[in-house]
């Protein structure tokens, strides 16, 4: 079994679960042709689909333990052969509380990574993480809470916005530091606000992918743009960005959706960039 746990310099990054979602290849990657898939068939489940973990990570330091992404949570999301509600549990088995949340960061505002903010209690919203703040990215807040995007994602309003009369909600607006240890990098084309996360310590770097990819044939397809991208163009030269410097600066990547935990690097066989779990 890989392990869900990871050093970098003094940080631990920490691999949570809440669960899974499937996907048929077509309907995820319109674009891509089926035969494109076949190198990459030990990806897929034997009926040929897509599995996504829905994963969150811990960031802990001395100082700060941050959670990035909140998972599917326990609400009717009507999606099909999916699983979700287990992040709880799994923090739990992780050594990890509800309480011992300093901080909750949001990659983006879709409803497989807002689940848990918030959990309906004696007829109000409590934040399940009771002592963090929640950090969330400015370009997502305006356009998922504008009333377009309230009509649109019916989730919203039970864990989003919330957050704001609660007086826990902060703001990332760019490429900015959100701990000594954490940073927030713009990789708009998922949803036009969409961040990764930098964690540097000790001259170790690792990143918090988010959906800036969601499976490891984009290591070496970064053109291949799945349908929930906002903006395919966008998220082609994020992804392309990103990838180039975790290879160049040999950084881990740690994803949400990748194989559990979404652990691995990016190396170089022959021309080809590829994805090795850890
Ligand atoms: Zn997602």
């Amino acid at each position: 079994m890989p392990e869900h746990r990871i050093n970098i310099g003094d940080v631990e990054i920490i691999a949570i679960s809440d669960g899974h979602l499937e996907f048929e290849i077509g309907d995820f990657f319109p674009k891509v042709p089926a035969e494109a898939w076949e190198p990459y068939r030990s990806d897929l489940t034997e009926e040929g689909r897509i599995l996504l973990n829905v994963g969150s990570f811990v960031v802990r330091s001395e100082s700060e333990t941050v959670l990035i992404d909140t998972g599917l949570g326990t609400g009717d999301h009507g999606i099909e052969h999916s699983s979700s509600g287990k992040l709880i549990d799994d923090l739990a088995s992780k050594g990890l509380t509800t309480e011992g949340i300093d901080l909750v960061a949001l990659t983006h505002l879709h409803l497989d990574h807002v689940g848990w903010n918030l959990t309906w209690d004696d007829d109000v919203y409590r934040p399940t993480f009771p002592n963090a703040k929640y950090h969330v990215p400015k370009a997502d807040w305006d356009r998922f809470t504008s009333r377009a995007g309230m009509r649109r994602f019916s989730y919203i309003k039970d864990q989003v916005t919330p957050l704001e009369p609660l007086g826990i909600l902060e703001f990332i607006d760019g490429r900015q530091r959100i701990t000594d240890t954490l940073s927030a990098w713009p990789t708009p084309g998922h949803t036009l606000g969409h961040t990764s996360f930098l964690v540097s310590s000790a001259a170790e770097s690792a990143i918090v992918l988010g959906d800036a990819a969601h499976v490891p044939a984009q290591a070496q397809h970064v053109e291949w743009s799945p349908r929930p991208d906002t903006d395919p163009n966008l998220s082609h030269a994020s992804r392309r960005e990103l990838f180039d410097w975790a290879e160049t600066e040999t950084s881990l990547i740690a994803s949400g959706h990748f194989p559990k935990p979404g652990f691995g690097r990016l190396h170089r066989i022959v021309d080809e960039r590829v994805w090795r779990s850890i």
